[in-house]
């Protein structure tokens, strides 16, 4: 076991604060990671809050991971010390059920995967995230960031850049194919300079036109505000497939009325409430409505692989362990361009 610095919540909703955690010994498969940079997904506060469900608290959050390998176990083949690594949202699955062997693992139906923090270790120890100074990690749920990539613009990949990139890839984003995404946060600005360098015509859909000039700098070839009702009369019928990646609730409606036939509406950032869709908007057309998690660890390599070679980053601002209580207010109020990232040599 090694004590290690974290930033945790100690109860629901509290804010957090510097404290130690255990890592447990480095096992036969297992990697040590030096974390370097670990950025604040809006899902982190959803989970210190108690947003989705009741968490287990101390809470460390952070699963979009970035550093180098300062140990390996005896029986790693695929890293070495000095290899710069990432981790994502699941630190673990069972390995064995059918969306495991697929690649799938993030929908692992063998007791679903080992979320990163949060979650519950094959161990029967809670698992703590990336805002910490290290983590040990089974080498296959490790992956590699390539050279190209600064690690703290890599970081938020981890879990923006694979919530993006799985279902642009999965709905064939590419050329030829118009798509639009909504909300341009933390996800939204990956997600479009992903569908902008995988081909695709790609528009955004916010709610203003207040960050018109960034959007069409990350990739993006239109840009259009959601508050303006002309924007549905002129694009109706335009999209192959719209990537909503708001988490507040929607009306969903006049988004579908976007789709072409066949078109598909893909929901990557979840509510907390239910949702209601009426199912005659989408009938007429043959539209379909759906939603989408991270990415298997093979995609999420592949995600990196292509990041590199299209130099494809997160847009940050980095921020210190003891601005992340302010960060977090920061990103409820929409009020970052684009995703916090924390240094943690400063936890
Ligand atoms: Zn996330
Ligand atoms: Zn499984």
């Amino acid at each position: 076991m090694t004590t290690v610095a974290a930033y945790a919540a100690p109860a629901a909703k509290a804010p957090l604060e510097r404290t130690t955690i255990e890592r447990r010994a480095v096992g036969e498969f297992d990697v040590l990671i030096d974390i370097k940079f670990a950025g604040i997904c809006h899902s982190d506060i959803h989970q210190a809050r108690d947003g989705w469900r009741p968490g287990t608290f101390p809470m460390v959050p952070g699963h979009e991971i970035a550093g180098v390998v300062s140990e390996v176990g005896p029986g790693v083949t695929k890293y070495a010390v000095g290899d710069r690594v990432g981790v994502g949202c699941m630190v673990d699955s069972c390995r064995e059920c059918d969306n495991c062997k697929a690649g799938l693992e993030q929908y692992c139906s063998g007791g679903g995967p080992v979320w990163t923090y949060n979650g519950t270790g094959k161990d029967g120890q809670p698992t703590y995230g990336g805002y910490s100074q290290k983590i040990v990690v089974d080498q296959d749920y490790v992956v590699r960031i390539p050279d190209g990539l600064s690690l703290d613009v890599a970081a938020p990949l981890l879990c923006a850049g694979i919530t993006t990139y799985s279902p642009l890839r999965h709905w064939n984003a590419g050329p030829g194919k118009k798509v639009a995404v909504v909300g341009l946060g933390g996800l939204g600005h990956v997600g479009v300079k992903l569908a902008h360098a995988l081909g695709a015509e790609v528009t955004v859909l916010s709610q203003s036109l207040r960050k018109k000039d960034d959007g069409l700098k990350l990739g993006a070839d239109h840009y259009y505000a959601t508050s303006d009702p002309k924007t549905f009369e002129e694009l109706a019928g335009t999209f192959d497939l719209i990537l909503n990646t708001v988490s507040a609730p929607l009306d969903f409606a006049p988004y579908f009325s976007l789709l072409r036939t066949d078109g598909s509406m893909v929901n990557v950032g979840l509510p907390e409430e239910p949702v209601q869709i009426v199912l005659q908007t989408l009938f007429g057309n043959r539209r379909s409505v759906s939603s989408s998690g991270i990415g298997g660890i093979a995609e999420t390599q592949e995600m990196l692989d292509f990041c590199a070679e299209h130099g494809v980053g997160a847009e940050i601002e980095l921020i210190s362990a003891e601005e992340i209580n302010d960060a977090y207010e920061r990103v409820l109020s929409s009020d970052v361009r684009y995703r916090f990232v924390i240094d943690t040599a400063t936890i």
